[in-house]
């Protein structure tokens, strides 16, 4: 594919940067860099409740607090601290409801 220099519209050629491909102009300082190969940290999404507990099971077993459902008002939760993302974030605490018609499951 060919590019043109946005600045002085000459061809660019194509040359191996310090991590990365880039387009450069012949003429004038202008670099577009292609690819990044390094120096972009990817941060894991935050994964789904389920996903972090292990599914309802995950919730036998575990502690009740006084936390009022926001869908059946009821007065007690189950809860769970889970260290969700990179380890210099708070602990995220997933609640679920101790009705169990309901079992509403939210977070913090
Ligand atoms: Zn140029
Ligand atoms: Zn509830």
């Amino acid at each position: 594919m060919l590019m043109f220099c946005p600045t002085c519209a000459n061809i660019l050629g194509v040359e191996e940067g310090l991590n990365c491909l880039r387009f450069a102009c012949n003429t004038c300082p202008y670099v577009y860099n292609i690819s990044h190969r390094m120096g972009t940290r990817s941060y894991p999404k935050l994964k789904e409740v389920d996903d972090v507990l292990g599914g309802a099971a995950a919730w036998d077993n575990v502690d009740s607090t006084e936390e009022r459902c926001p869908k059946c008002h009821h007065p007690r939760a189950y809860f769970m601290q889970i260290q969700t993302r990179s380890a210099d974030e708070p602990m995220t605490t997933f609640y679920k409801c101790c009705n169990h018609e309901c079992g509403h499951r939210w977070r913090e």
